[in-house]
């Protein structure tokens, strides 16, 4: 059947899409409609054809879903801010479980993966969770000045200084700015003239220590903030304000914050804690925006990575260095690595306020990071742990986790289906996956976090593996893992890199059968490198080791 604009459908909705919106089918067409959601049977117009899917409103809710709720926050259903606050909470978590699931079954190729899979960690109170908060300064229709959230996809500005997800203290923050300003007649800033002085208020808020921030961001510089003594007065009478500053951006940018901090009162910075660490936080810096359940789920990749004090673990995609920090209190050494510059300089300088002196910060990609160390200087790793970004980790990168063999790969996700896909990757490469949680860090978004346990098989374990997947000559199967494993015991035990070459000789000579390989010298006489004496005593032991001689 052809679908047209227009047409009014009947449609039950079974998931959620990318953007919070309800997705359902009709003779097999997909509709996404803004505002239904899982279970809802409603009456939609569609309101946009693709090829393959479209786009649908809501007419008529015919049979509201089982867990449909009324939002808490009375602008839900307009501020870009929330995308499913109308679906209870207990059902987000069943379908970010679900979702999770989904992708590692049918994208990473997982049987049966539910009987790995933790229980998911959601927020015991899932309101008010949000440390960090950027509220847009705009004007109504009067002229008066306002502040709220962007509705979705927009930039107008929903009025609201109550958001329920972000700390409650913003709204006597953001009252006392608006008094203030309306007073001393400090206008908004306007995206569309450039004109204008208040672009955003920016708030931070200390969960554990009760520390607060609020930065303004304007178009001009201090002076034109007449009378600030006024609100400085009226802010510090605020329980823990600890930091008042402006934040000078003066282009015609959607980028929020500019570089210049000016302090107006207090410290420029305040101070936090995930777990034990301690965290200076300022203006610019990134900072996890829900430290409770941050707490949660790092602690989850420090229990999977399983440390006794003698381990060396490399931190991929470390940020601020929040998981190098965690792991660095039980790992005998940690190296996070980071393309923000700005980043790996907080790193350090949270390792220093924490007295955490066996941690390395490398800046660059990790793709080239981690390849490059690895070929010059011989790295090693008991575990790797990958914190990276939506689009999930580089084929480069992952080879080169491999070929350094650690024992655990613990991999922490804000995407499942990136996660999947490298799991998949790595499971074709030896690591199966052990264990598995999900952690709600964002409550009534679609968001979902997730970490996964990877181990390395056992030469054994892989040759089995490899060979059910394929019928493969096992020779190949068998020579490719022992080799690995030789490769990486040599360097981790004598710090010596040595060649399929050399093992395949070593093998040779001491009567281990080698079948048809790549490696062995084509005739006698051929010349070839020989193994040096001190490679072949490493090798032999690594040989030993593994129980071939
Ligand atoms: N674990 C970190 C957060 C990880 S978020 C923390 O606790 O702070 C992902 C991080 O990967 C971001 O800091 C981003 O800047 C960084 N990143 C993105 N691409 C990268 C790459 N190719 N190599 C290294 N880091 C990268």
């Amino acid at each position: 059947m052809d679908f047209v604009k227009n047409q009014i459908v009947t449609i039950k909705i079974e998931d959620i899409g990318t953007n919070g919106e309800g997705v359902g089918r009709v003779d097999g067409f997909t509709l996404f409609v803004k505002g239904a959601v899982i279970g809802d049977l409603v009456e939609a117009k569609i309101i946009k054809v693709k090829k393959h899917y479209g786009y649908a409103r809501i007419e008529k809710i015919l049979e509201p879903g089982k867990d449909r709720v009324k939002p808490v926050c009375p602008v839900a259903d307009k501020c870009g801010g929330c995308a499913i606050q109308h679906l209870s909470y207990e059902k987000q978590l069943e379908w970010k479980f679900q979702k999770v699931k989904n992708c590692l079954e049918r994208i990473g190729g997982l049987e049966n993966i539910e009987q790995k899979m933790e229980p998911i960690y959601g927020m015991e109170y899932p309101y008010y969770y949000r440390n960090k908060a950027q509220f847009p300064v705009g004007t109504d229709k009067n002229g008066r000045l306002i502040t709220g959230f962007y509705a979705g996809r927009t930039h107008s500005i929903i009025e609201n200084t109550h958001c329920y997800i972000q700390a409650e203290v913003n709204e006597q923050i953001l009252e006392t700015v608006l008094g203030y300003c309306r007073r001393n007649h400090i206008s908004a800033y306007d995206e569309k003239t450039g004109k204008g002085v208040l672009r955003h208020i920016l708030t931070r808020v200390g969960f554990r220590t009760g520390e607060i921030m609020v930065c303004l961001i304007i178009n001009a510089n201090k002076k034109k903030m007449v009378k600030i003594e006024e609100l400085v007065e009226e802010l510090t009478k605020i329980d823990g304000m600890t930091s008042i500053t402006l934040n000078i951006n003066r282009e015609r940018t959607n980028r929020i914050l500019g570089d210049k901090i000016v302090p107006v009162w207090g410290q420029t910075y305040i101070t936090d804690y995930i777990g034990n660490v301690q965290y200076q936080i300022s203006p610019l810096s990134f900072y996890q925006v829900n430290p409770k359940q941050t707490e949660v789920l790092y602690g989850k990749a420090l229990e999977y990575a399983d440390l006794s004090g003698e381990e060396t673990v490399w931190d991929l995609y470390c940020g601020i260095g929040t998981i190098s920090l965690f792991l660095a209190q039980k790992a005998k050494k940690v190296y996070g690595v980071e393309i923000v510059p700005q980043a790996i300089e907080d790193a350090g300088q949270n390792a220093k306020i924490n007295h955490l002196d066996n941690v390395e910060f490398l800046v660059g990609k990790a793709e080239e990071v981690l390849p490059r160390e690895y070929e010059k200087h011989g790295i090693y790793a008991d575990v790797i742990v990958v914190d990276p970004p939506r689009k999930g980790c580089d084929g480069t990168l992952l080879d080169t986790i491999v070929a350094m063999a650690p024992k655990r790969v613990v991999y922490v996700s804000c995407d499942p289906a990136t996660l999947a896909r490298d799991v998949k990757i790595l499971g074709e490469k030896g690591y199966q996956v052990d264990k598995v949680s999900v952690v709600d860090q964002f409550g009534h978004s679609v968001h979902v976090e997730t970490v996964v346990l990877l181990s390395k098989l056992n030469t054994r374990q892989h040759i089995e593996v490899e060979v059910k997947m394929d019928e493969l000559d096992l020779t190949a199967a068998e020579s490719k893992a022992t080799y690995e494993e030789i490769k990486a015991y040599v360097l981790e035990h004598t710090g010596l890199k040595v060649s399929h070459l050399y093992i395949a000789q070593i093998k040779q000579k001491y009567g281990i059968i080698e079948r048809e390989n790549y490696n062995k010298p084509k005739s006698e006489n051929s010349r070839q490198p020989k193994c040096p004496p001190e490679k072949e005593v490493a090798i032999t032991e690594a040989l030993k080791y593994y129980g071939m001689m």
